[in-house]
């Protein structure tokens, strides 16, 4: 007979359906089980932190293209007072629900400015807890269930916010697909040009998770104007890029409103951030985001934000020049070493990204775990030519320069990075013995830079 709790941890094990990894659930319960006091389940969760902040923070590679390391200033931010109290609402006292913010008015009033002086905006909103969250905003503000919009489908690059799994498919949009060259890797205007008067899209969705070279804006605005459509601008993983004038300007080629991640190439805490110039849009995009989705928005969160903004006024032209021509190194020399790179004919990329093919050193997945057990940390990544079916095993491997970038590493850097993966891929050597190296490379790069703190690197 069973005891009334193992019934219950039986229960629990088996017949509970669950999205996460059983497994690791388990090793979790297992650690509190063996925990005598809630001190010590706390201790288990400082100790993991701890772990990651060793390996990920100072013996790994991270090629991971939409994360950044943030500046110490940054990282600061994040842990103080103010990220304990709420403010929800628009900034000024009436605006407010509550009494005594008025040092957080100023804190986001600078936030506000900062944003739009670099991004050259009349308006922009601080308080968007993840990018998601703004292109659901723009979704909420520009459209209504049943209109018809243009987006990227993801094996091209289009990412699940603009598509009917995510924000764009709750709004219960009708989602027509962009046409895209495969070849060239960007839009295909001519078929553009013959599909969108058909179907007449109210907005049309361009940007893209994996992204590499410039979309034709100017011409898309044009014509989608036509019968008064908008183009949105979805510049997560660019928007760091454009803040630092190294990508095109979508506010100054045509888009209406344009979103982005903070914590991608921009380089801030991890969060959204949301710029448009008309003021006949300011009502309906900013009432989106208050009362509709977001009220406490996290200050401290907000002050980062401001701060980084700041960074990237003064290192951002040349942080983001350097982050590209690195991925153009990184890139290059990983095609001279057999593993193949996206786009060739063009100089493999224009952004911070760098896209291989490995289809046949087993495809993404395994791929990306392989060279993470030699400290090298990349994603998987649909490419052309996968179907469907290959979501969770695509051909393709993601990899970008903003942390290494940051870290001070120039060209000289991505030919060594390019060897560590080329003996593990091409070569076949143990990770392992690989990985071994890769800390002791990487512990040489240990300081931020494009900060206030240690200014710029000393590049060979
Ligand atoms: C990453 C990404 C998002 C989501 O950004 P979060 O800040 O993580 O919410 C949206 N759109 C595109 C194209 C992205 O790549």
């Amino acid at each position: 007979m069973l005891t009334q709790e193992e019934i219950v941890k039986k229960e629990r094990e088996e017949e509970l359906f669950e999205v996460h990894d059983p497994a690791i659930l388990g090793a979790a319960r297992s650690i509190l089980d063996s925990c005598s006091t809630p001190e010590q389940m706390q201790e288990a969760v400082l100790a993991a932190v701890k772990r990651n902040e060793k390996w990920r923070g100072q013996e790994c590679i991270n090629l991971l293209a939409p994360e950044a390391p943030t500046s110490p200033t940054v990282r600061a931010l994040l842990s103080s007072e103010v990220g304990t109290r709420a403010a929800e609402g628009h900034i000024g006292a009436v605006n407010r629900w509550f009494a005594g913010t008025k040092h957080i008015d100023e804190i986001e009033a600078l936030c506000v400015e900062l944003l739009k002086k670099l991004f050259k905006a009349n308006y922009a909103d601080h308080r968007l807890c993840a990018s998601m969250i703004g292109n659901m905003a723009v979704y909420t503000a520009l459209t209504e269930p049943g209109d018809v919009i243009m987006s990227l489908p993801q094996p091209v690059g289009g990412h699940s916010s603009n598509r009917p799994d995510g924000p764009a498919g709750v709004r219960g949009l009708k989602i027509v697909d962009i046409p895209f060259d495969q070849d060239e890797l960007v839009v295909d205007l001519e078929t553009f040009r013959k599909v969108a008067p058909l179907v007449r899209p109210k907005l049309v969705a361009l940007g893209a998770s994996m992204t590499l070279f410039p979309f034709p804006l100017r011409e898309m605005s044009e014509i989608v104007a036509e019968w008064g459509g908008k183009l949105f601008f979805d510049g997560a993983h660019q928007l760091g890029l454009v803040a630092g004038g190294q990508f095109q300007d979508p506010l100054r080629e045509g888009a209406a409103v344009m979103t982005g991640s903070a914590g991608k190439t921009f380089s801030g805490p991890q969060s959204g951030v949301m710029v448009w110039n008309d003021p006949a849009l300011t009502e309906s995009l900013t009432s989106a985001v208050f009362p509709i989705l977001a009220a406490t928005h996290q200050v401290n969160r907000v002050a980062a934000l401001a701060a980084s903004a700041a960074e990237l006024l003064a290192f951002g032209q040349t942080y983001m020049a350097q982050i590209v021509t690195n991925a153009r190194a990184l890139a290059a020399a990983l095609d001279k070493r057999g593993i193949p790179v996206l786009a060739p004919h063009k100089g493999y990329t224009t952004t911070h990204q760098v896209i291989a093919n490995v289809r046949q050193f087993g495809g993404g997945l395994e791929v990306a775990h392989h060279l993470a057990k030699a400290n090298l940390i990349t994603n998987k990544n649909l490419i052309p030519g996968d179907k469907p079916e290959d979501w969770d095993r695509p051909g393709g491997l993601r990899m970008g320069t903003i942390e290494i970038t940051r870290l001070g590493m120039d060209q000289a850097e991505m030919e060594t990075i390019a060897d560590f993966m080329a003996r593990i891929l091409v070569k076949k050597q143990d990770p392992a013995h690989v990985g071994r190296e890769v800390v002791e490379f990487r512990a040489a790069y240990q300081t931020l830079y494009y900060c206030f703190e240690n200014g710029l690197p000393h590049l060979k």
